[in-house]
């Protein structure tokens, strides 16, 4: 045999265990991928108001870990939760199916914000997780807190099933569209609808514009009054909710526990 015989049963010989060893190994990690346009917009719902707002993400067809779009749909929200009216959700499925998508592409990632600095799913979010998507082949639950941190998991339910929870990135690699502000703030207006205690921030801004002698005080009241019509439950989520947000305990806002 010559060297160069031996030379190139070499190269076969390590290009043959590269492919065996390429076989064995595992596939690469998932990734969550958002369009810059879909993360813009998801920056802007989340920046516009006080409460949580959530919605889904739409994916192309090649790659369903990919949000084109982030779309929302009439929901009540507070600081520490969103419910989202089933109605809508099912508007919502019906035009997308209308547009040519499959569920995979539009109803397998929820996307929603948290008003805090923490991007930590709280026990509501995993049992919306558990009970609206246990059911999928896989699924996605993003959440995005006020300070950028984000947290992504993915669960499938096929084969022995499982969670991961998977890094994620703004692609700027694929052609994406431009922002469009006045479409998101009337999208805003038409879908948010926050609990009126939640919304004593912005209106006590306003107030505070055009009476600044009694701004703190109408605010500290209408808060309270709103505070005390909810449930236990509730008002233990806000309080957590609330312990968790050291922006809230300016000089200002103090006032509404006096
Ligand atoms: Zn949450």
């Amino acid at each position: 045999m010559t060297q160069a015989m031996q030379k190139k049963d070499k190269t076969e010989e390590s290009i043959k265990k590269d492919q065996q060893e390429t076989k064995v190994s595992p596939p690469a990690k998932p990734v969550l991928r958002l369009s810059p346009t879909a993360w813009a917009k998801l920056l802007y719902f989340r920046d516009h108001g006080e409460s949580e707002i959530g919605g889904f993400g739409i994916t192309s067809q090649d790659d369903l870990l990919r949000i084109e779009e982030f779309a929302t749909v009439k929901q009540e929200a507070t600081m520490a939760s969103v419910s989202f009216d089933d109605e809508a959700v099912a508007d919502f499925f019906e035009t997308q199916v209308d547009a040519g998508r499959k569920p995979q592409q539009f109803a397998r990632i929820w996307l929603h914000t948290h008003p805090g600095d923490s991007p930590q799913p709280s026990s509501v979010d995993e049992e919306t997780f558990r009970r609206v998507f246990g059911k999928c082949d896989w699924a996605v639950m993003f959440v995005l807190a006020r300070n950028g941190k984000t947290y992504a998991r993915l669960r499938f339910n096929v084969g022995p099933g499982g969670e991961v929870v998977i890094p994620v990135e703004v692609d700027y690699a694929c052609p994406f569209g431009s922002s469009d502000r006045e479409a998101w703030k009337s999208e805003y207006k038409a879908n948010i609808k926050a609990d009126s205690w939640l919304t004593f921030g912005s209106r006590r801004n306003e107030r505070f514009e055009s009476e600044p002698e009694t701004a703190d005080l109408w605010a500290a009241d209408d808060w309270l009054d709103a505070f005390e019509t909810l449930e236990p439950d509730q008002r233990q989520l806000v309080l957590d909710e609330i312990t968790s947000r050291s922006d809230l305990w300016d000089q200002e806002s103090e006032v509404m526990w006096i």
